[in-house]
C-alpha cells in the first residue's frame, strides 16, 4: 500500500527530517579522531530527545541504538561501540527521527582527517548521485528513474559497487512504508510517482565491488572486498515540477568545513 501524503503531513514529517538534519550537523561538530562511536550515539540520543523527538531506529526490529554508525568498510546498520574514530576513517551515519507521529530520515559520510583521493571521489560521486536521484523524483516519473539515474553515475561512470541488498524506501507514520527504491534499476519502471509520494532515497556505494556480508551482531553490513563505502539519504517529497527535500544538509556542510578535524575537501 502507497500512502500519498497531505500537505499537512508533509510539514509534520519535514519538521522531523529538520531535527534529524539538525542531529547531523551536531554530529558534524562533534567529530573528531579519539571520539568513540558510542560517543556520538549518546549524544545524538540526547540532542534528539532535548528537541522533542524519539530516535526512530531505537527498538525498531531490536536496533538497540539511535544512529546507525559505519566506519569505512562498514556500509549501513553499524552498531556504535567503543572503539575510538581516528585519523583517515570514513564515517557514516544515519540518523531517524519520530516525532508528532511521523518519521524522518537522512544520513551523511563524514571524512575524519585526511583522506586519500579515491575515498574522496567516492564520497563526492556518492552524494552527486543523490542528488542524481533526488532530481527524478517528480510526479508522472517512475521509481526506476531514480534507480537508473543512481546506479548510471555510480556504477557505469566510476566503476563503483552499488548495494543490492538494500534499498530507499518510502515512510511516514511508519519508518519503512511501499514503494522500495533501489539504486539500481531500469528507466521507465517500477511505480509511477504522484505527489505527495515521500520517499527516502539514499544511495549505498562501495568502492569496489557490490557485494556485502553481514557481521556478526546481525545488523552491521559491510564490503566483502573491505574496501570502503559511502551513504547519503535525503528525505524527498515528489511534487510536481521539482522535488521537495525535506531533509537538509545546509549546517551539516556548514559544519562539516568549520571542522578542522574534518576534511571537507571532496565536494
Ligand atoms: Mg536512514
Ligand atoms: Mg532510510
Amino acid at each position: 500500500m502507497v500512502y500519498y501524503k497531505t500537505n499537512d503531513e508533509i510539514g509534520l514529517i519535514r519538521k522531523s527530517c529538520l531535527l534529524v538534519s539538525a542531529t547531523l550537523a551536531e554530529v558534524a561538530n562533534f567529530l573528531k579522531p579519539g571520539v568513540t562511536t558510542l560517543q556520538v550515539d549518546t549524544m545524538a540520543e540526547q540532542y534528539i530527545r532535548d528537541n522533542g523527538g524519539v530516535p526512530s531506529f531505537k527498538n525498531y526490529k531490536g536496533f538497540p541504538f539511535t544512529c546507525c554508525i559505519s566506519v569505512n568498510d562498514a556500509i549501513v546498520h553499524g552498531f556504535p561501540n567503543d572503539t575510538p574514530i581516528k585519523e583517515g576513517d570514513i564515517v557514516s551515519v544515519d540518523v531517524g527521527v519520530f516525532m508528532n507521529g511521523y518519521h524522518g530520515d537522512s544520513a551523511y559520510t563524514f571524512a575524519v582527517g585526511t583522506i586519500s583521493d579515491k575515498a574522496k571521489q567516492l564520497l563526492r560521486v556518492t552524494k552527486e548521485s543523490l542528488y542524481k536521484g533526488v532530481e527524478k523524483a517528480i510526479a508522472g516519473n517512475r521509481v526506476g528513474d531514480i534507480a537508473y539515474a543512481v546506479q548510471e553515475h555510480t556504477e557505469k561512470k566510476y566503476g563503483y559497487g552499488v548495494v543490492r541488498e538494500l534499498v530507499g524506501h518510502g515512510l511516514g507514520k511508519e519508518l519503512h512504508e511501499e514503494p522500495q527504491v533501489p539504486n539500481f534499476g531500469k528507466r521507465g519502471t517500477g511505480l509511477k510517482m504522484k505527489e505527495g509520494l515521500v520517499i527516502a532515497i539514499e544511495p549505498m556505494i562501495n568502492m569496489g565491488k557490490k557485494d556485502v556480508y553481514y557481521d556478526k551482531d546481525g545488523w552491521t553490513v559491510r564490503t566483502k572486498d573491505g574496501k570502503p563505502a559511502a551513504h547519503y539519504e535525503h528525505t524527498v517529497c515528489v511534487q510536481k515540477n521539482k522535488p521537495d527535500i525535506l531533509s537538509s544538509f545546509t549546517d551539516i556542510e556548514a559544519n562539516e568545513k568549520a571542522n578542522p578535524a574534518l576534511d571537507a575537501s571532496y565536494f
